[in-house]
């Protein structure tokens, strides 16, 4: 999602601004705008696009002399991606950046209207900004506070006042971190985007506003709190692609380290997972790539441990009459802790006192500090929008504690071994880069590719078809094998190419009749699998595992051929069009 950068201290913030949205860009946005502010002027330079295009007007502007700015990559919710909709908005006294969506935007225009309030952008930004501007009168954190009891919705808030010689801060729903140096503060979405100044900050609460200047104050309800500062593990990772041509790849090559780094303290049993067991009904819920690891979670839980699982897409829980009737853990699946709806899921789950179970990456992040119990992926930086190692290692924790829950339960596979061998088995299967061209070589022209295959295999397809579409944006389907004969089959055509995936020995042959299905119509088949069948136009065989394993060798197939294609497409692989890595609004 958009990113916010600013800076309050003793330094031109020029620099500081630009390098902070630059380490923020991952994130996805459309336009991009920064705010300079001295005693005098408040200097707001905008642009759409690329971060460099805001670069760029910057290098042709003569720029005020100044120690205070902000700046904000957009992502927009309210209104198109123009030069008038970018960030920072500025209405009266008062200069903004904003994350999030307000949600009563409209009713709040109107009110301000009737006030004689006129606005620029069809942003509801600028309404925050009119806001805020009518009830200052001399006191910001008063206005901030007051017009926070107006708005619904989530923000994260940079804030400017003509009069102040401070930086202000407000966050609800949307993250925002504060980074202290001697007499200089930062405020960052994200932590990496001022690690290269400051690894301490201040991880700001809903309803806590901060002051950050000469005067250095965090307040809620109008009194003043300490807080904790806090060290970040400075990531050299972060910014450097270490040879690779995209931190996609770089990220997936890193698969191997980053399972072992996560499975070996559960493997050798320094750290436990929750006992399942316990528990009569199991919600899985995630988005997109998150809520697809789920799924194989959910069919690991029910197929092999015989638990009832229920998996379902975040934005639809959270508004959903959820009948928790019988003793039930939810479990939350989010790589960057910060997903707006997988948080409004686990909220409606806490407020029901049912226990919450959360699998993140960042161990900040607000879904890790609200959920009752917390499993960390140790994924690192994940900075290619489109997930691969965060989503493996949701996956592999998933496919692990299934396995463990099962030994509980007495049902005496022993798999251990394998579990231990698969770093080694991925390093081999992503040599294989020759065979992951070809296919790419073979789909990238086509306008139109199905996944097919069922029960966990139908997951692995869904992840597979996902990748794709994120990253070479070729139109594709997943599709349960079954299914394609009650409609959709009717799509097939003379070398439409279609992915068969089979790790499922129990409907092996039954997948493979789809397949035949499609191939008679003209399919063109890619079929991966852990044993070679050898009638297909391509088979990639990975090596053979237990049933809770072996979707963490086939994933990173079809991470590779989608990376491999989308090179061929010469896509934008590590920033594609219209996508946001941690979606921070509903
Ligand atoms: N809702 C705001 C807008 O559309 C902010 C979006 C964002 O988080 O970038 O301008």
């Amino acid at each position: 999602m958009c990113g916010i950068v600013g800076y309050s201290g003793q330094k031109h913030p020029q620099k500081i601004l630009l390098d902070g949205l630059k380490s923020l860009e991952y994130r996805g946005y459309d336009s991009s705008g920064i705010a300079f502010k001295n005693n005098t002027d408040v200097q707001i330079i905008k642009s759409v696009g690329k971060v460099t295009n805001l670069e760029e007007k910057l290098n042709h502007e003569k720029i005020i002399d100044c120690h205070i700015g902000i700046a904000h990559t957009r992502w927009a919710t309210h209104g198109v991606p123009s030069e008038v909709n970018a960030h920072p908005h500025r209405v009266g006294n008062v200069t903004l950046v904003h994350n999030g969506i307000l949600e009563n935007s409209e009713e709040i225009k109107e009110m301000l209207i009737k006030k004689g309030v006129s606005f620029k952008s069809e942003t509801d930004t600028e309404v925050i900004c009119a806001l805020i501007n009518y009830y200052y009168e001399k006191d910001a954190m008063l206005a901030i506070y007051k017009a926070m009891q107006k708005m619904k919705g989530s923000y994260a808030l940079g804030i400017l006042f003509d009069d102040e010689d401070a930086l202000y801060a407000v966050r609800k729903d949307s993250p925002l971190v504060i980074g202290i140096l001697k007499g200089e503060y930062f405020i960052a979405s994200d932590i990496s985007a001022i690690i290269n100044y400051t690894n301490k900050y201040i991880l700001l609460d809903e309803g806590e506003i901060a002051k950050l200047g000469e005067d250095f104050l965090i307040m809620k309800n109008g009194k003043k709190i300490e807080k904790q500062i806090l060290t970040a593990n400075t990531d050299s990772e972060l910014k450097d692609k270490c040879g690779y041509e995209h931190f996609m790849l770089k990220e997936i090559m890193e698969e191997p380290f980053v399972l072992e780094k996560t499975l070996t303290p559960y493997l050798e049993n320094v750290k436990q997972f929750p006992n399942l067991l316990e528990y009569e009904e199991i919600h899985i819920i995630g988005c997109g790539s998150a809520l697809y690891a789920g799924m194989i979670g959910k069919s690991l839980l029910e197929e092999k441990v015989g638990i009832k699982t229920f998996c379902d897409v975040a934005s639809e829980y959270r508004y959903k009459n959820i009948i928790y009737d019988r003793k039930t853990l939810v479990i939350l699946i989010s790589q960057s802790g910060e997903t707006a709806d997988t948080i409004a899921a686990m909220r409606k789950a806490n407020q029901k006192n049912i226990d919450t179970l959360a699998i993140v990456n960042v161990k900040t992040s607000t879904i890790a500090r609200e959920s009752k119990m917390k499993i960390f992926i140790e994924a690192g930086v994940e900075v290619a929008v489109a997930t691969t190692k965060a989503y493996l290692l949701q996956v592999a924790v998933l496919s692990l504690m299934a396995y463990k829950s099962s030994l509980k339960k007495g049902i005496k596979d022993n798999v251990m071994k394998e579990f231990k061998d698969l770093p080694k088995l991925l390093r081999k299967i992503l040599n294989n880069r020759e065979e992951y061209r070809r296919i790419a070589e073979e789909i990238y022209k086509k306008e139109n590719i199905f996944f097919i295959g069922r029960k966990i295999d139908y997951a692995i397809c869904l992840e597979g078809s996902l990748k794709l579409k994120e990253v070479s944006y070729i139109h594709s389907e997943a599709y349960q094998a079954g299914e394609l004969k009650h409609g959709t089959i009717s799509l097939i055509e003379e070398g439409m190419p279609v992915f068969g995936i089979i790790t499922d020995k129990d409907i092996k042959e039954k997948t493979i009749s789809n397949i035949e299905e499609v191939k008679s119509r003209g399919a063109k088949i890619i079929l991966i699998t852990n044993e070679k069948i050898d009638k297909y136009d391509y088979e990639l065989v990975v090596p053979k595992l237990n049933d809770y394993a072996q979707s963490i060798l086939i994933v990173p197939v079809l991470q590779m051929i989608a990376y491999e294609t989308a090179l061929k497409r010469k896509c934008d692989i590590d920033k594609p069009k219209n996508l946001a890595k941690s979606v921070t609004v509903e």
